[in-house]
């Protein structure tokens, strides 16, 4: 694709003030809808092509999401895209102000492999809403979902107000080098320093939605039980391929050797595997990530799995006990199926080494007792969480979704999102009718007195 051209085009359409009929962004989201709900098969198969991820599964973490997110900006972008009014201070009476929400322009969204669908159409959906022009640049990595998003929308949508452009490190490189006017990126944090050096060329605002080590507390009070059942879960959908999902537990030494007995027993009741086979359990994405995530596992840490099959991209849910902030494990974002864990005895002592690290995209905590939580969350810094549940704050439309530090910079999702792709523009607006010569000069005693006492 002519990725010069394609970026001229949607200029040029931003530039002729289409995008800013609300009717057109309502229609546009309607049709996209549409598309996906009439080639759901076909998004199914693809990912299952890519992954072996179900049918359902898929719907529950992609598809859902996106089709909550059209129906969410539909029913809200009309309100969203009016002008507000505010008042006026004394100093400039009289006039009337109002911010006009201004769509950005032209927006590059550049996504990961591991939610193939959402990570690429969500943004996008965003910056449809606030009236900007897209071009989505999906991972490479799976090649079938990447494959059927940019035939599905190609040929739906007209280039010049959304497209699909393939492609891996050399296409973004290309894509990186043109002046947009936001740049989203969804992805590593080493990936999102080259993209934000890129953007900073052409003074470019971007988002950037990274990863990182989260941790999840499980204090010696919670529902043992409950908090397992919920672990596991959030840890092993993906098979640990989500970038929120709980990187290493901090437990209680009390409620140790019971935590990690509960955890065992829901991963054996979700995951039944025969020949290392399971109809729910998604594989790992490509063989590198699954040298990578095999090499990771000490085997003289393991608790419970640590079995690989390479034919199938197959880890199984494996627990590591006897973990400490020193272990190898626990410099890296794991993002696959091992689950470490560090026992602990003096919280104080893990909230500060969780300080010292590079601030968590998301942290997680198990328990009742509300001193112990309210300390947590106001002592560290992360970029959000839940408690006594793990990924479900995602799904929470009224949540705004993003990291900080280095997990990332900016957030999304509903009117979060629609903010991330408009400009407030601040108007302060005057009539002829009324011209008192106070603030001109010559500044007599007079005119300083009523000046000072309007300015202050
Ligand atoms: P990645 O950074 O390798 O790739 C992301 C995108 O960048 C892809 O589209 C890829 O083609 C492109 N890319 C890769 N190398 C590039 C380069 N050198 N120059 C220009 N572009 C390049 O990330 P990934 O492996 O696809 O995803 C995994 C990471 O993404 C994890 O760290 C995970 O935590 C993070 N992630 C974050 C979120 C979030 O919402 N914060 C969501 C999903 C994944």
């Amino acid at each position: 694709m002519d990725i010069q051209k394609i970026v001229q085009q949607q200029k040029s359409f931003f530039n002729s003030n289409a995008t800013k009929e609300v009717n057109l962004r309502i229609e546009t989201l309607k049709k996209l809808k549409l598309i996906l709900k009439e080639n759901e098969d076909k998004f199914y198969t693809a990912i299952y092509t890519d992954f072996k991820k179900s049918q359902f599964e898929t719907y529950l973490t992609e598809l859902s999401l996106i089709y909550n997110e059209i129906n969410d900006a539909i029913s809200n972008l009309k309100k969203w895209s009016k002008q507000k009014r505010v008042s006026t201070n004394l100093a400039n009476f009289p006039a009337k102000s109002y911010i006009i929400p201004e769509p950005l322009g032209i927006i590059l969204v550049i996504s990961a492999w591991n939610y193939p669908y959402q990570l690429s159409l969500i943004p996008a959906i965003s910056a449809i809403a606030a009236g900007n022009t897209v071009v989505i640049k999906p991972s490479e990595i799976p090649n079938n979902t990447s494959k059927i998003l940019a035939e599905l929308i190609n040929t739906n949508f007209d280039e010049k107000h959304l497209c699909i452009i393939e492609g891996g490190v050399e296409t973004t490189t290309e894509l990186l080098q043109q002046k947009w006017d936001k740049i989203f990126f969804t992805g590593s944090t080493p990936v999102g320093k080259i993209v934000y050096k890129a953007a900073a060329e052409n003074l470019t605002p971007v988002t950037l939605e990274l990863g990182g080590k989260s941790p999840t507390f499980v204090l010696a009070d919670c529902n043992i039980k409950i908090t397992a059942k919920r672990i596991v879960w959030a840890k092993f959908l993906n098979a640990g391929q989500t970038c929120i999902a709980p990187d290493y537990l901090l437990v209680e030494k009390s409620i140790e050797s019971e935590l990690l007995e509960a955890i065992k027993k829901e991963i054996q009741e979700f995951y039944p595997l025969s020949e290392n086979i399971n109809e729910n359990y998604v594989q790992i994405v490509n063989d590198k990530n699954f040298d990578r995530l095999k090499q990771m596992i000490p085997t003289d840490k393991i608790y419970y799995g640590g079995e690989t099959n390479v034919k199938n991209r197959f880890i199984q849910p494996t627990l590591l006990h006897n973990i400490n902030f020193e272990d190898s494990i626990m410099e890296d974002e794991i993002f696959g199926p091992i689950l470490p864990i560090i026992s602990f005895e003096n919280l104080e002592d893990v909230i500060t080494k969780i300080k010292e690290r590079e601030k968590p995209l998301s942290l997680y905590v198990y328990s009742k007792n509300k001193i112990i939580i309210k300390k947590i969350l106001n002592e560290i810094s992360f970029g959000g969480g839940a408690i006594n549940e793990s990924l479900v704050h995602l799904s929470n439309p009224n949540l705004p979704f993003g990291g900080v530090g280095a997990s990332g910079i900016g957030s999304y999702h509903s009117k979060t999102g629609f903010d991330t792709f408009t400009h407030y523009k601040s108007i302060l607006h005057k009539s002829f009718f009324f011209e008192p010569s106070v603030k001109y000069l010559p500044f007599t005693k007079l005119k300083k007195k009523i000046l000072k006492f309007l300015l202050e």
